[in-house]
């Protein structure tokens, strides 16, 4: 939703809605552990009251864990939070889960997949970043690629059922490679939301 027109929020809700997607995801961002800030509770419980699908909250954040009830309460479905932004990731973890959301640990494109051994099978989600963090619109970093079949290759290994989510420059041209290596989950923003036609955009995705 980093990508939808605030102005007409909920028309890009209703968009979201009736179209093929899963779900929504929502980009937080602090100004601090990336250089931009995006929105807060308000954003995310307006997006919750309207949405009738589920929440992807994908926190870009330093120190998470002193918002986890807030975004419960907002409407998260899923939390996703940075692996470096979480001195004790293993309990972060825990906590999100105690909670009842499905959890998600996103990795920057500088970080190998091999640090989240310990804590693959605990997880849900490995979200793999395929831009630097921060904004809308950049373009995909191609190493992704072998770094979302080493994901596999890791969730394989381990016998966790976690899903690969990609997060970052994704689009129609790219989106079957990336789905071929492995990736579950696809994000997309600029893309959809700059499309001519958003939700034929969306079906274009799904359907790669
Ligand atoms: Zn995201």
């Amino acid at each position: 939703m980093l990508s939808a027109d605030f102005g007409n929020l909920n028309r890009d809700i209703e968009m979201v809605n009736t179209s093929n997607a899963d779900w929504f995801h929502l980009d937080i961002m602090d100004g601090v552990y990336v250089p931009n800030i995006s929105y807060g509770f308000p954003i995310v419980s307006h997006i919750h009251l309207n949405a009738k699908k589920p929440l992807d909250v994908h926190l870009m954040i330093v120190d998470p864990d002193r918002y986890f009830n807030e975004f419960k309460a907002a409407g998260a479905n899923i939390l996703t939070v940075h692996y470096e932004a979480c001195t004790h990731l293993h309990r972060s973890v825990q906590r999100i889960k105690d909670l009842g959301m499905k959890v998600g640990v996103a990795l920057n494109p500088h970080i190998p997949v091999s640090l989240l051994s310990e804590i693959i099978k605990d997880i849900d989600f490995v979200l793999i970043m395929s831009v630097n963090p921060g904004f809308g619109g950049q373009k995909f970093i191609e190493n992704s690629i072998e770094k979302i079949e080493r994901t596999k290759e890791l969730i394989i290994a381990k016998q966790s059922n976690a899903l690969i989510e990609v997060d970052g420059g994704v689009n129609v041209q790219n989106a079957k490679r990336i789905f071929n290596a492995g990736c579950n989950v696809l994000v997309a923003g600029n893309a959809i939301f700059n499309a001519e036609k958003p939700e034929a955009y969306i079906k274009e995705l799904k359907e790669v």
